[in-house]
């Protein structure tokens, strides 16, 4: 089984899961670069996962099924598209392995995630993205640390699949609230590289992203004390500090 990334759109990344000649993808927001590999490649689309209802992740859905008629999972919120609803805590069998529903809403209220145990690959969607997260649509912080607690459970190895190339931007707001941390300034060097080279900086690890982004941070002293001043008020360690870094990021050009 490989995972590779078709880029669309400016900064979308259409993950794709291989095994021998059939292709899953995950959140195709456009056909095109798809039917396009297909057949260049001489495989048969397999199925499609998706992890919530914006167009950028959805926008390729019926055009995919036209080319060939197959299963399409999704949460309730992509229920004009999805042929199988799935809801957290749920498990399907698929032919590229069981795959555990992780209940993420926050960018969506109903945001679903993929983990697939046997290839240790978490494919988030738009939640959690290399040092950063997703913004907040429609759910509040507490949906926010909930999703990012439960994404945190997992395994220190995990790799995480998120569907946008964010983590330069992401990293500058980083290091604007975490300015001493080294992690965050040798990660940038190699986003940098890899950005130079035209190569993708996903997928990311857990592990990785508890040394360098903010959002994973929340009860860091520094992070704390940078938030407190950028408000003008003594914010909280945890949720407090987490909404605050949220509506900062919002705001922020780095
Ligand atoms: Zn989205």
């Amino acid at each position: 089984m490989t995972i590779f990334p078709i880029a669309c759109f400016l900064d979308n990344y259409i993950w794709c899961i291989q095994v021998e000649n059939s292709l899953w993808v995950v959140d195709p927001g456009d056909a095109s670069p798809v039917l396009e590999y297909l057949h260049q490649h001489s495989l048969s689309l397999g199925g499609i996962l998706l992890t919530h209802h914006h167009a950028d992740h959805t926008g390729g859905v019926n055009a995919l099924l036209a080319h060939k008629n197959v299963a399409v999972y999704g949460p309730e919120e992509t229920n004009q598209w999805a042929t199988t609803l799935v809801a957290g805590g749920s498990t399907l069998d698929l032919p590229i392995g069981q795959a555990q529903i992780l209940f993420v809403g926050a960018h969506t209220r109903g945001h679903i995630a993929y983990y697939i145990a046997s290839a240790k690959a978490l494919f988030c969607g738009d939640t959690l993205f290399s040092a950063g997260c997703g913004r907040l649509f429609e759910g509040t912080p507490e949906d926010l640390e909930l999703a990012l607690s439960c994404i945190n459970s997992l395994p220190a190895d995990t790799k995480l699949y998120p569907t946008h190339e964010y983590t330069l931007s992401n990293l500058a707001f980083a290091k604007r609230v975490e300015p001493d941390n080294n992690a965050i300034v040798e990660y940038t060097q190699w986003v940098h590289a890899q950005r130079d080279q035209e190569k993708p900086s996903l997928p990311t690890t857990l592990a990785l992203e508890r040394q360098v982004n903010p959002f994973l941070r929340a009860t860091s002293a520094t992070i704390v004390q940078q938030v407190s001043e950028h408000a003008k008020r003594p914010i909280s360690a945890g949720l407090d500090t987490l909404a605050s870094l949220r509506a900062w990021k919002d705001n922020f050009r780095g």
